[in-house]
């Protein structure tokens, strides 16, 4: 079960004399049985120890700056992709930001290692053999029963690292377990601790969230948790829309709308598109007015809703693409074109065939979570998709080499060698397959010239 390298370096540790063994996810998903995607080893010898057990035994030294918190990685000589982390057991003290602590203490012991860790699940230890220690003593049972929880007092454990709060929704969401009474009373009390956590290590934790195949439970189940990220996702517990195209109320359409959006072939779905969905209708509480039958409209809600997602998109530092994805999908999740070659090819071009397919996903997942009456828009939906497949299957061999310019014409142009010539050339086949441009050099430089300004 154990990958031969990391068989290896068990053994180039204990040669050395020194206890070692696998640790944490790996651990976990070795005992959930679902595939291992990485693996930490940790050992009783320091940093410097084990740095010279490893190179006595073949393996590459690629990081040991971070040797002073007793982490080092090396590189499996026969196979580049292999990495493999080591850290030295170690108990932490001090922690004063509520995220890092002041100082590590190294140590042989195991269960003071054990007794760092966040969740018990997490805190097993495996050798070569795959025999398991579990120093806490409730890990096994734990896994066994689908339960997180926090090794030690909850409560301090939170106030120590506030990221273990969302570590666990994401463990949460993304093995289906069960979050522990005592752990989950915790969280909520120390959920405001969040706002000292970095913008990347939230948006990773986010991430992994929704994009797993339990989110929408993960999220309903840890609402107060979520919202300190996204507060206005609070009010749509229970908001009642008013609408005989909604049969439920607004986070319950929410979570259902995220839980339509598929899974791709590697078991997580599209991040863009479970953002989006996360968030499509996050600006309908804002505009909601009710008339005098007493229903309810939300009109202009995704221009609403686009300023919220801007401004989590720049909370959470989301890379331009994302942040352009998201806000898009959020803005037209609610529009659909006449479905017509025309109409249907100018949406195409204004989003991107990329983009314009995962809006054909939020929008599927969106219409599936309204009421019987709602749902009459999926046909719509199929006649839109109908002409887009039609559009793209007519220029079926279209490809950016029989384009009548090439890299070298833009650069000759003054454009800079690099991605830029590979997104312009795309969005220029785009353009052409759309028939807005023709496929004629001119053309295409005097489009270019004027859409990206050197
Ligand atoms: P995965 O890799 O699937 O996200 P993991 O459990 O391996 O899950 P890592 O972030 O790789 O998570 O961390 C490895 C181990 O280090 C964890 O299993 C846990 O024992 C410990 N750990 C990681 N982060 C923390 C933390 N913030 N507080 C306490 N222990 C932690
Ligand atoms: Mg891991």
């Amino acid at each position: 079960m154990i990958p031969e390298y990391i068989k290896k370096t068990l053994k180039a540790l204990s040669d050395a004399g020194f206890e070692s063994f696998v640790v944490g996810g790996a651990v976990r998903d070795t005992l959930r049985g679902v595939p291992v995607h990485d693996y930490d080893v940790t050992t009783s010898a320091l940093p410097e120890l084990s740095k010279a057990a490893m190179e006595k035994a073949g393996f590459k030294t690629i990081i040991d700056s971070s040797a002073r918190f007793g982490t080092v990685v090396f590189l499996d000589p026969e196979n580049n992709e292999n990495k493999i982390e080591i850290t030295t057991f170690r108990s932490d003290c001090d922690y004063t930001d509520f995220r890092h602590p002041e100082d590590v203490m190294f140590t042989s012991s195991i269960e003071k290692d054990a007794a760092r860790r966040d969740f018990t699940v997490n805190a097993l230890y495996m050798d070569a053999e795959g025999n398991i220690k579990d120093p806490n003593g409730t890990g096994e049972t734990d896994i066994k029963a689908g339960i997180i929880r926090a090794v030690g007092d909850p409560v301090t454990r939170f106030q120590e690292d506030a990221l273990r709060i969302l570590r666990a929704v994401r463990f949460e969401a993304q093995t289906g377990f069960v979050i522990e009474e005592n752990t989950a009373r915790a969280m909520k009390e120390t959920a405001h601790l969040l706002k000292n956590i970095s913008a990347e290590r939230i948006q990773y934790e986010l991430t992994g969230i929704v994009t797993a195949y339990n989110g929408p439970l993960a999220v309903r189940h840890n609402l107060e948790v979520i919202s300190q990220i996204i507060p206005e996702l609070l009010i749509q517990d229970g908001f009642d829309q008013r609408s005989r195209y909604h049969d439920r109320d607004l986070l319950t359409h929410t979570l259902d709308v995220l839980d339509g959006v598929p899974l791709k072939e590697d078991g997580k779905k599209d991040r863009a598109i479970a953002i989006a969905a996360l968030i499509h209708d996050i600006g309908k509480p804002a505009v909601f007015t009710v008339d005098e039958n007493g229903a309810g409209h939300m009109k202009k809600h995704s221009i609403a809703g686009v300023k919220i997602a801007e401004r989590i998109a720049k909370e959470l530092k989301f890379s331009n693409k994302l942040a352009h994805e998201v806000t898009e999908l959020v803005l037209y999740h609610d529009s659909f074109p006449k479905p017509e070659r025309g109409a249907v090819k100018q949406f195409s071009a204004m989003l991107g065939f990329d983009l314009y397919e995962k809006l054909f996903v939020l929008q599927r997942a969106d219409i599936a979570a309204h009421s019987p009456l709602g749902l009459a828009r999926m046909q719509l939906l199929d006649q839109i998709m109908e002409v887009y497949r039609q559009l793209r299957e007519e220029n079926p061999c279209m490809s950016i080499n029989e384009l009548a310019v090439s890299g070298n014409d833009l650069m000759a142009l003054g454009y800079p060698e690099g991605p830029l010539i590979g997104d312009i050339l795309k969005d220029v086949l785009e353009k052409v397959m759309l028939e807005i441009i023709p496929n004629d050099k001119d053309d295409i430089l005097c489009y270019v010239r004027g859409e990206y300004w050197l």
